[in-house]
């Protein structure tokens, strides 16, 4: 079923344009839209059964009695159920559409149907059992999209099937512009078709607009999924939803259990297969058949993928046995030792199996009950391995244990925190593996390290309007494995200063043929929980290479340190308010501030948000070239819980924060902007602290009043009006890094300011 094919004849949107306005065009959009929809409106939101029976009755009062009178509402009982209500010789009767898994609802013992407005056509074809099938409804609104399968294509559906970048962000920016997570014709959204063509820069684009990268389309696909099956593979985009839109690559499609990197597997795309396998997708999902990746690709006769994959070797996790193996435990002193540590959720340990010696019991603690999986072990490919229930198949316990740290994967939660046999309790952070320096670990012998932009012709799948697509911008893969660096080949100097995660010192590093000076980031002991972030850091940085930002050079395991190069004049806040008199206005902090906008650019480019722009992480590597440092909160993911959890440290970056951010935990290129707007501030009042001593809370008010940081004395209007449009309260009206770039690099104001001293992207 659809609700409106689009039609063949339709114009291009860049012909639409050339004679109507976008206004007129959304305008126009929308009313069609309406009308479409109100087939579909039996939808009633969240109401009591008492006052949809009165809605009922009331139809049929107006209309005489009506056999089959439907409206569907929300459950109030359980949160993701709905409530058929139907009218029957004059009386109301209920069923309980049950939500089976996202998207798939079924009344009673009939079959599992992906979507309300499937599931409602099929029981207006016929009863199916009800006392009568469905013929008219009391009208209302359409069903929330993530429950229906099918939707009307709309204005931006059209722009991303015609590949346009500019008129998709024009649509965005507009205040009118349709849900992004709304189902076209086709029932895919905005950013499965985008996934789908490999279109990553308007992937990111959406994402960044509230774009829901778990959103199943008709054929229940997530949108990596669709990524690992366009064209001849679609890397960069799946790069992208992975990183700014948190999806996650082990999430299985609910009919067939088929994870992306099974769909990549089957259509031998091995750039995406090393691109999943580089964020740490399982190399042995099963299906529901029970087939791996590397099971299908040789199923289907993709033979390089098949190659690819058996060599592949999973990188050891930093997990040590003796954290959580206790040898000599049963089910009931499992249990006592919960009770003993809190029957807190998450606590686990392993031992073993008293039926088979062979298997392994995790024993998780979870709403203060204890749960036993056993974790079985056979043999794959000629190498043992270990698994629980239907998971993964997985290389080691310490792969187990990581895994299901990470996600929880079908266990009711992630395993947190490990019982030792000394009866510590010891948090498994999510270590990513390290990789012995100098050693090719097989993944780096399958990984380019630069993949060209893919020539990404529209596919025909899906949209009825094709169009070429704009050029990619290219997104080398990361590097998975951090380069780790024996402690012994670090010598220790002095003390820079005091870092999120302990003391920041100057040292040299010997690698055997030269020393260089670096500098070394050490690590509280005692501070386990913020390994995860400290680790976040590292495996972020280790992906950048541009002038304008600190290089990472390695880590030391043990003792744990982050070794970067040593950027000698320190921080850029420190030097202003330590020299003034050696800064000049117009020429140094129109440089930094044009260099701060290319380093930003930059991680634009890599769709990174940085999260705690300042001028405390600016780093001076003279007074010529800046340096963008610190990237603890570099990640979009779980944005406000690291955040906070960061703070711990003694940072306060609410005062450099965009009010989305504060508000709603959302973070983009845009919300960077406001902070970058907060340096230049910082820089042009010489170090002064922003907003005084006011506190967080207080600033938000006043931020939400539309009160500004005031015009330093130092400051042209024109760089003041500059601030104050990176600080505009929508994120769509501030400037991007690109246009900032070119303000202070070329505008009359600036031209003291050479351009063979800008930093230049690479
Ligand atoms: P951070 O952990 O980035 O907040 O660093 C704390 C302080 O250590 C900074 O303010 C700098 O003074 C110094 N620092 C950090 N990284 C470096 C580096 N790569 N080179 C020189 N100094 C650094």
């Amino acid at each position: 079923m659809t609700m409106d094919d689009q039609d063949e004849t339709v114009p291009r949107l860049c012909e639409q344009l050339s004679r109507s306005s976008l206004r007129e065009l959304l305008r126009q959009d929308r009313e069609k839209e309406e009308i479409a929809e109100a087939q579909v409106s039996w939808y009633h939101g969240k109401i009591s059964r008492e006052t949809a029976e009165t809605i009922l009755r009331q139809g049929i009062a107006d209309h005489g009695n009506i056999d089959g009178l439907f409206l569907v509402r929300e459950s109030t009982a359980s949160p993701k159920d709905f409530v058929l209500s139907l009218m029957y010789n004059r009386e109301p009767y209920h069923f309980v559409i049950q939500n089976q898994c996202e998207g798939h609802y079924r009344i009673d013992q009939g079959p599992v149907i992906h979507g309300l407005d499937e599931l409602i056509q099929r029981y207006k074809e016929n009863d199916h059992g009800l006392p009568h099938k469905l013929t008219q409804f009391c009208i209302d609104q359409p069903p929330p999209h993530q429950a229906r399968k099918f939707g009307h294509t709309n204005i931006l559906h059209r722009a991303v099937g015609e590949g346009n970048v500019q008129i998709t962000q024009e649509i965005l920016n507009s205040v009118n512009h349709p849900d992004v997570n709304k189902k076209n014709a086709d029932g895919s959204t905005a950013l499965h078709d985008a996934s789908f063509y490999g279109l990553s820069e308007i992937v990111s684009l959406l994402l960044a607009a509230g774009a829901n990268a778990n959103s199943r389309d008709s054929g229940a696909y997530t949108a990596l999924a669709r990524a690992c099956c366009g064209g001849s593979g679609r890397p960069n985009s799946v790069a992208v939803l992975i990183t700014q839109g948190g999806a996650d690559p082990q999430e299985p499609c609910p009919k067939t259990g088929w994870v992306p990197l099974h769909e990549a597997a089957m259509r031998g795309h091995c750039e995406c297969v090393k691109m999943l396998l580089a964020f740490d997708a399982p190399l042995m999902s099963r299906t529901h058949d029970g087939d791996t990746p590397c099971d299908i690709a040789q199923k289907y006769g993709k033979l390089e993928c098949a190659s690819l994959l058996s060599r592949y070797v999973v990188p050891k996790p930093q997990l040590k046995k003796e954290q959580w193996y206790h040898g000599n435990l049963d089910r009931q002193g499992a249990a006592r030792l919960f009770t003993l540590h809190g029957v807190q959720d998450g606590l686990f340990l392993i031992r073993p199996n008293s039926r088979r010696t062979d298997f392994y019991v995790l024993s998780l603690c979870f709403n203060r009950s204890p749960y036993n999986y056993e974790i079985r072990k056979s043999m794959y490919q000629n190498k043992h391995v270990y698994y629980i229930d239907d998971g993964p198949f997985l290389p080691s316990l310490d792969h187990i244990v990581y895994h299901y740290s990470k996600r929880a994967d079908g266990l009711p939660c992630r395993l947190a925190k490990a019982i030792s046999p000394n009866n510590r309790i010891v948090e498994v952070s999510v270590v990513p593996p390290l990789e012995e320096e100098n050693e090719y670990s097989n993944y780096k012998q399958l990984t380019s390290p630069d993949l060209p932009p893919r020539p990404d012709n529209v596919g025909t799948w899906g949209m009825t309007n094709k169009g070429t697509p704009p050029p990619l911008p290219s997104y080398p893969p990361p590097k998975k494995t951090l380069i780790s660096i024996p402690a012994k080949r670090i010598t220790t100097g002095s003390l820079l200063g005091e870092g999120e995660y302990g003391a920041v010192y100057k040292g040299v590093y010997d690698n055997g043929k030269e020393k260089r000076d670096v500098a070394i980031k050490c690590f509280h002991d005692d501070q386990v929980n913020v390994m995860e972030d400290f680790m976040k850091e590292a495996t972020t940085m280790q992906g950048l290479d541009h002038v304008c930002i600190v290089k990472l050079i390695g880590v030391s395991k043990s003792p744990l340190m982050m070794i970067q190069e040593f950027v000698p004049q320190g921080s850029m806040l420190d030097f202003l308010y330590d020299h003034p008199d050696q800064v000049e206005v117009k020429v140094d902090l129109y440089l930094w501030a044009t260099q701060i906008a290319c380093g930003m650019m930059y991680l634009e480019e890599k769709h990174l948000i940085h999260r705690d722009l300042a001028a405390r992480n600016i780093l001076l590597q003279s007074k010529r070239q800046i340096k963008i440092s610190d990237f603890g909160l570099s990640r979009a993911i779980g944005a406000d819980n690291d955040y906070y959890r960061a703070s711990r440290g003694g940072r306060w970056p609410i005062k450099w924060y965009a009010p989305e951010c504060v508000n709603y935990g959302q973070f983009s290129h845009a919300s960077d902007v406001w902070s970058y707007g907060v340096t230049l501030w910082e820089m042009f009042t010489f170090g002064e602290p922003p907003y005084g001593d006011k506190r967080g809370a207080e600033v938000i008010k006043d931020i939400e009043r539309g009160k500004r940081l005031p015009k330093p004395d130092n400051c042209e209007a024109v760089t003041y009006d500059l601030m104050l449009s990176c600080w505009s309260a929508r994120p769509a009206d501030r400037p991007t890094f690109a246009k900032l770039h070119r303000k202070f690099q070329v505008d009359d104001e600036y031209q003291t300011v050479s351009k063979s001293r800008t930093g230049r992207m690479k």
